[in-house]
């Protein structure tokens, strides 16, 4: 179990399933133990008992199976609280607590921001923690979440928001899935050299059997194509050699597109 040390918290990072991870956030000033996204009970299980301490609570980004099955057989376990987006509770299994921008999470110990994320579902939330921010499948690791249910402009609009926070915010996400984005990445992107040093950086990570994930802010708008929108000369660029209007959003639209059939 890899671990990150933030000020106010550690945070613990369990794979799970084939490239799912789900990361349990250790409180330092209280006995906060708060599992994000259980994929399954069995790993967050066995980490709280190696960390000696119990789950206080689950932190929802979204509906999907592979986001929520931990969440009855943990809260049968241990009693802990569900936490979940108040627009999307009915699809949130065992949620205790209905949460929104303007009413986060209060947990003792830990200061909890809430942000709107539409795009990957219509009730995506991310949750950031002083540096550290936990956005499910919205923002990967050079990627973005597929638009199962919501708009192109909506995921747009989702990923603006992330990319408004500090470059050093460390982008802990749900998915495993940094090689084949980057492999995408270069297709579109191929003259960019921070991608290119990235691709080297992460695949030797992955030669090692570690994880590429947490990334940081400043590293995806360096290089995530469904960031490099906000630069504008790549606006330019791309959509004169593609033949498409010059504006980040048709040029985002049409990036998705391309990788939904790559
Ligand atoms: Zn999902
Ligand atoms: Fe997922």
């Amino acid at each position: 179990m890899l671990s990150y040390n933030h000020s106010n918290f550690t945070v613990h990072q369990l794979p799970a399933l084939k490239d799912n991870y789900i990361y349990l956030i250790e409180a330092h000033a209280s006995d906060a133990m708060i599992a994000i996204d259980p994929a399954q009970a069995v790993s967050v299980r066995r980490a709280c008992r190696q960390l000696g301490k119990p789950l206080t609570h689950i932190l929802n980004t979204h509906h999907h199976w592979d986001h929520t099955d931990g969440n009855v057989p943990l809260k049968n376990d241990f009693g802990c609280l569900v936490i979940g987006a108040a627009h999307d509770a009915a699809r949130i299994p065992a949620i205790d607590i209905r949460v929104s921008e303007t009413s986060p999470p209060l947990i003792e110990g830990l200061d909890i921001r809430v942000i709107d994320v539409t795009g990957h579902t219509r009730g995506h939330i991310a949750y950031l923690l002083d540096d550290a921010l936990f956005c499910g499948d919205t923002l990967f690791g050079a990627g973005c979440g597929r638009l199962f249910e919501g708009t192109h402009a909506q995921m747009w609009h989702s990923l603006q928001q992330l990319a408004l926070l500090d470059g050093a915010t460390r982008v802990y996400c749900a998915h495993e899935y940094t090689l084949a984005n980057l492999d995408f990445a270069m297709f579109v992107d191929p003259h960019n050299g921070a991608l290119q040093d990235r691709m080297q950086q992460d695949k030797a990570k992955r030669q090692r059997e570690l994880p590429t994930i947490p990334s940081t802010i400043g590293t995806e708008k360096a290089t995530n194509p469904f960031l490099r929108p906000l630069d504008s000369s790549f606006v330019t660029a791309y959509a004169a050699s593609k033949g498409i209007d010059a504006d980040a959003l048709s040029v985002f639209t049409h990036i998705r597109q391309q990788k939904d059939h790559y």
